[in-house]
């Protein structure tokens, strides 16, 4: 099942000027792991809110087998076999550099736009192949959306902020309808109903990413993927993007990759834990170490790398 599935360099050059809210802005350096660790029963208390067996009664949304990620010939992740379910808030947690976000891309084939990047694997989205030569990359785009670490509203009026995906796949009929309920789901309505046409850039950073949130769920996702989206952002917004997180899985499928062991305690029913494995070489690659329900992982890791993490005597 490892074969390469796309090449290096095949990225057809047609993908590029879709979807300009898949540019991801420049990585701000990780924060130090340690410094946000607790220890295992705090952790477990927050988690203790998602049961013991989240899964239950939600589809699998994604199946990953032996998948390896890897730039110019480098391999970033490899050997990855998961499965994310539907309607669940999944975790991605791991020190930097594990290549939580380089997974992430490959589910969206956001690492199509980086050149050198390659995937090779099976990647199965709703039972179909994600890399499959007949599937669209720009529509695969549309129905797993991405929210970045870093806000990163266009230079546009707030309402055109939402309506630029909308424009771009067409989905012009009810224009002013689908920016308001985006905003809506968004949670941010409220705070700009009044002031649609001043720019998306004059709100403030936690404003800023929920404007993103809408701008992804304006086009109707069915997948939404976020990158430490509340990094940048103090802790009110930090609270606003959590509680808002909550809410979308009634509707979307949300996988969150996050610094913070608490933010995943708070927010995620499944978590992956990976890891940095050293080879005899001393080449670094990331792997996946475990995954399950939040509160096992946090009370009851299996492996003894998870719980060197989760109680804060990483490295
Ligand atoms: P994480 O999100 O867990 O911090 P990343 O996915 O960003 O990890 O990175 C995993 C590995 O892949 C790192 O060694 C990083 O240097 C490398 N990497 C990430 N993005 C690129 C890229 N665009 N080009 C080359 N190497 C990259
Ligand atoms: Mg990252």
């Amino acid at each position: 099942m490892s074969e390469t599935i796309r090449p290096e360099g095949t990225t057809p050059m047609t993908d590029q000027p879709d979807d300009a809210t898949s540019v991801e802005p420049p990585d701000q350096p990780d924060p130090p792991d340690v410094a946000e660790a607790r220890p295992a029963t705090q952790l477990g208390d927050l988690a203790a809110g998602h049961d013991d067996d989240p899964t239950v009664g939600h589809p699998t949304v994604f199946e990953l087998e032996n998948v390896d990620v890897a730039y110019s010939g480098k391999v970033a992740i490899r050997d990855v076999n998961m499965e994310i379910h539907c309607n669940l808030v999944t975790a991605f947690i791991g020190p930097s550099g594990c290549g939580k976000t380089t997974l992430l891309r490959s589910l969206n084939r956001l690492n199509d736009l980086i050149p050198g990047a390659a995937v090779s694997g099976s990647v199965r989205y709703r039972g179909e192949d994600l890399y499959g030569s007949d599937v669209d990359a720009v529509e695969v785009r549309r129905r797993i959306g991405m929210v970045f670490q870093r806000p990163n509203p266009f230079p546009k009026s707030i309402y055109d902020n939402v309506a630029y995906g909308l424009r771009l796949h067409g989905m012009k009929d009810n224009l002013d309808e689908r920016v308001e309920r985006a905003l809506r789901h968004a949670a941010l309505w409220d705070e700009v109903k009044d002031r649609l046409k001043a720019s998306g850039l004059s709100l403030s950073g936690g404003q800023q990413q929920r404007l993103c949130i809408a701008r992804a769920l304006a086009i109707e996702p069915d997948v939404v993927l976020m990158d430490e989206p509340a990094s940048a952002l103090d802790p009110i917004s930090t609270q606003s993007i959590e509680d808002l997180v909550e809410q979308l899985k009634a509707e979307y499928s949300i996988i969150i990759v996050t610094h913070n062991m608490q933010q995943a305690a708070r927010v995620a029913d499944v978590t992956a834990f990976f890891s940095v494995d050293v080879a005899e070489d001393g080449s670094r690659s990331g792997v996946l170490v475990e995954q399950g329900p939040t509160s096992k992982l946090f009370i009851r890791p299996s492996d003894p790398r998870t719980e060197a993490y989760v109680t804060g005597r990483f490295g």
